[in-house]
């Protein structure tokens, strides 16, 4: 099991299941609502996925259509992501998890997108929009 926490504490959950492939997201919403050069983003079953504390501080935002990005009112952490085009899977953000990852990133995607002062160093594939086999 996992566990992981917002950057106030507020909010925490447990993941029942060893999360999958870990992808890095260079789009533009998530670099926004990460402040960052990308998105470390992993897609876990909604049913494996429990919020256990401070669910009601839990705020939402649209960034595209159907899509809604949950994060701490409080604190403003990015929790998850879900999509009404892909129900039963939400996308945490792993760099909320307190607990340790044996798994590393596998890819980047939405690389069409990166910003022009990110440089990648690494020799992961890169996918311009989502990776194929996307759940
Ligand atoms: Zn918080
Ligand atoms: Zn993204």
């Amino acid at each position: 099991m996992h566990r992981g926490s917002c950057l106030c504490g507020g909010v925490r959950y447990e993941l029942d299941a060893a999360p999958g492939r870990i992808g890095l997201c260079h789009c533009r919403s998530c670099r926004k609502s990460n402040g960052s050069a990308y998105a470390a983003n992993v897609a876990v079953a909604e049913q494996d996925f429990h919020i256990v504390a401070g669910a009601e501080l839990l705020k939402e935002f649209e960034s595209s259509p159907g899509k809604q990005r949950v994060f701490c009112g409080t604190c403003g952490a990015p929790v998850y992501s879900r999509n009404e085009k892909r129900r039963g899977i939400v996308r945490l953000r792993i760099g909320l998890f307190d607990t340790p990852i044996q798994r590393r990133p596998e890819f980047h995607f939405m690389v069409a997108d990166k910003a022009e002062w990110d440089e990648i160093c690494d020799n992961l594939p890169q996918y311009p929009g989502f990776e194929p086999g996307r759940r």
